[in-house]
Parts: C-alpha cells; sequence; structure tokens
C-alpha cells in the first residue's frame, strides 16, 4: 500500500482540495511553493511510465483536475505549473502516480 493510498483511505484525515470518484487533491506536505497541491488517483498506478492506452482517460481527468485545482487555490490568472515525476532521475520518491501544482510564486527554467 503507497502513503497515497494510506492518504485516501483517511487515515490521516489529510484535508482533501478536491476530490470524485476517481481522484483527490490534497496540499503536499512539504510544500517547495506557496501553493503545493497533489492530484493522486485513487486506484494507484505506480507512475506515468506506467501509464497504458487504458490510462488516458484518467490521465486526462488528472489534469483537469490540476486545473481546477489550480483555479480553487486562486492561482489559475498568475500562472503556475504541473510536474510529473517518475523513476530516480526524474526525482519520484512516491511510487504512485501524482500531479504536483506549484504557483503563488516564479518558477525558474530549467528545473534544477
Ligand atoms: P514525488 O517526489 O514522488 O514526485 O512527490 C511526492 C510528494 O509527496 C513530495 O512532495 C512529498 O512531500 C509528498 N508527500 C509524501 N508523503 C506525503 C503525505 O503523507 N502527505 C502529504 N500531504 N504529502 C506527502
Amino acid at each position: 500500500m503507497t502513503i497515497f493510498e494510506r492518504v485516501i483511505a483517511g487515515e490521516f484525515g489529510t484535508k482533501f482540495l478536491y476530490e470524485d470518484d476517481t481522484v483527490v487533491a490534497f496540499r503536499d506536505m512539504n510544500p517547495q511553493a506557496p501553493v503545493h497541491a497533489l492530484v493522486v488517483p485513487r486506484r494507484a498506478l505506480p507512475g506515468i511510465s506506467h501509464a497504458t492506452p487504458e490510462s488516458e482517460a484518467l490521465l486526462g481527468h488528472v489534469l483537469a483536475v490540476a486545473a481546477e485545482v489550480a483555479r480553487r487555490e486562486g492561482i489559475a490568472g498568475g500562472g503556475y505549473r504541473l510536474v510529473i515525476n517518475d523513476g530516480t532521475n526524474g526525482g519520484q520518491t512516491v511510487p504512485h502516480l501524482h500531479v504536483h501544482v506549484l504557483g503563488a510564486r516564479p518558477m525558474a527554467w530549467p528545473p534544477g
């Protein structure tokens, strides 16, 4: 069971910024920006590199929810960044697909 499955099960009392049948969003516990949320499918896919053609609808929904979370968090007007880390070189630490929503500060490019 991934740590996000435990969050989704309500084990830590995490407040959801958004939830529906397939996806939840909550604040990152170690924020890298004034707004830093995670959009997480309820059913664990280990990472984006594990996506299959059957994942396409879910992935589209996750991105649409990320945009909705940005609106709800008040960062849509100023711009924001969505990030998916994958695997070791990608800096992924939780093997449960998630999209980071980062905003309310300027973002540097390229990422470190
Ligand atoms: P990754 O490095 O896998 O892309 O990102 C995982 C993110 O999950 C990290 O930013 C980390 O702070 C966050 N995180 C890990 N465990 C928990 C948790 O139990 N609750 C919350 N809210 N965030 C978590």
